[in-house]
């Protein structure tokens, strides 16, 4: 017998084959539609990266609600990816659906702001502690953006991020550690340059690495999550964040927080409820209930510089911004979103039932005595294959096991469970019940007896 993750492989292996089976029965008009999709989509799909998930054929959405989905074929789901943080407070919120068709009535798009422009930043200098904003169409574009403002800003060229980060396809940051040197990630594809000459790469949690990359006063910016939540989550250690601005601070560096996935921690993010004092943050994906905006803040002092370098620079194209940025069908969907929707009872809700998931998680894994453990950031769970929390990017990629994440996850597909394709992270939104967490803790159970 081979055990893998304290599991019969065997029985796993065994366990997937009749899972697939189970997927394609239910699902004839899925299996017809990606038939179809093969003719004209590209890999057969809008996106490529929709082949990602666990699925023996793209399952077909006909639609989504609060916190389920239907597919084309009648079959529920409960759902725990949630467009991997895009519905993070629920599919299609009613007071959202509600502005865009008015908005959508009145004009998508002019170039210039509306009202609701203003609206939105006060909400935002509110929440987080920023007084200046800028918009985007995406995270990624926002990551790029604040990345490009802050090496104008400083007139340093160099950027440094943590091994394992996630940004979005923002080129600069797909280095990674390799037995202690920068690698550029040779998955990438089209890509010409070479990354590493302008991009610095440490652990997370190496107060003393972090130093080192940073004291030759070359670093223009620290782009980072909070806690990292694309490797696997992987938390700060008491006092890193207190420590790690400081060295920011000692040497020039601005510190950009990516607050993208972190913003489960609360209404302010990690950045409120931990008091760090970045100067630029970055959020995208729920902002606008799903509707694609993304938003990027600076401190005062980091808004002068901006606004100074751009006073300062040859007139003409900045290189930041694109044309449908800011358009007033988003701005609508946005101050919808903040005003009734990501709202301290909304939280408060998503709080209660991750802290119920994690604690159901954690039982089950004690029970059957597994080496697998459970990490939380507010309202973001996820389930590791070790037995202690990962401390770095490194230790978080080495347990990483797409095989076996491929079949629990289509175990629990097939038992109308949606969770995220990337390792094991579940969200739970405004309307996820008590119930739906009692259904995934219990499927989770029946999976892991299966396989022991
Ligand atoms: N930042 C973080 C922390 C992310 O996790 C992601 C996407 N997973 C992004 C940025 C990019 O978001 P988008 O794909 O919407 O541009």
């Amino acid at each position: 017998m081979s055990t893998r993750h304290g599991i019969n492989w065997d029985k796993a292996l065994q366990l997937h084959a009749a899972e697939r089976q189970r997927f394609i029965a239910a699902r004839p008009q899925s299996q017809q539609l990606s038939a179809r999709a093969d003719q004209h989509l590209l890999f057969g799909v809008p996106l490529h990266w929709m082949d990602d998930w666990s699925t023996p054929f793209t399952l077909y959405v006909k639609q989504a609600q609060g916190a389920s989905f239907e597919d084309v074929d009648g079959n529920r789901y409960v759902d725990f990816c949630l467009g991997d943080t895009g519905a993070m407070f629920g599919h299609g919120p009613a007071p959202v659906a509600r502005a865009v068709a008015a908005q959508a009535a009145r004009g998508i798009t002019t170039m210039l702001p509306s009202e609701d422009a203003v609206w939105v930043a006060t909400e935002l200098a509110r929440r987080f502690g920023l007084p200046y904003w800028q918009f985007a169409m995406t995270a990624t574009d926002a990551n790029r953006f604040a990345l490009r403002w802050a090496r104008a800003a400083t007139g340093r060229q160099q950027l440094l991020v943590f091994n394992g980060c996630y940004h979005g396809t923002i080129d600069d940051v797909f280095v990674d550690l390799v037995d202690g040197k920068p690698v550029q990630r040779a998955s990438l594809l089209g890509q010409v340059y070479d990354l590493k000459q302008y991009t610095r790469v440490v652990e997370f949690n190496d107060l003393a690495a972090l130093e080192a990359a940073l004291q030759d006063g070359q670093v223009a910016c620290l782009l980072a999550e909070p806690a990292m939540t694309n490797i696997g989550m992987v938390l700060p250690e008491s006092g890193f964040w207190e420590a790690a601005q400081a060295l920011c601070r000692r040497y020039g560096t601005l510190l950009i927080l990516d607050e993208t996935h972190t913003i489960s921690t609360g209404m302010g993010g990690y950045t409120r409820a931990h008091g760090l004092t970045p100067d630029m943050m970055v959020l995208g994906k729920p902002m606008g209930g799903g509707v694609p905006c993304a938003v990027y803040g600076f401190s005062a002092e980091m808004a002068q510089r901006a606004q100074q370098a751009k006073r300062e620079a040859v007139p003409g194209h900045s290189g930041i911004g694109t044309t449908l940025t800011a358009n007033m069908l988003a701005m609508a969907a946005m101050r919808a979103n903040l005003a009734e929707v990501m709202t301290e009872q909304a939280y408060a809700h998503m709080f209660a039932l991750a802290e119920q998931l994690a604690a159901g998680l954690r039982a089950v894994i004690a029970r059957h005595a597994l080496p697998w453990c459970v990490t939380q950031v507010g309202a973001r769970t996820e389930f590791q294959f070790c037995a202690t929390p990962p401390r770095n990017g490194s230790e978080a990629d080495a347990i990483l096991d797409s095989d076996m994440e491929h079949i629990i996850h289509l175990f629990l597909l097939n038992r109308g469970l949606l969770i995220t394709p990337f390792h094991n992270m579940l969200l739970v939104c405004p309307q996820t019940t008590v119930a739906e967490v009692e259904q995934l803790v219990a499927a989770f159970d029946s999976f892991v007896q299966q396989v022991l």
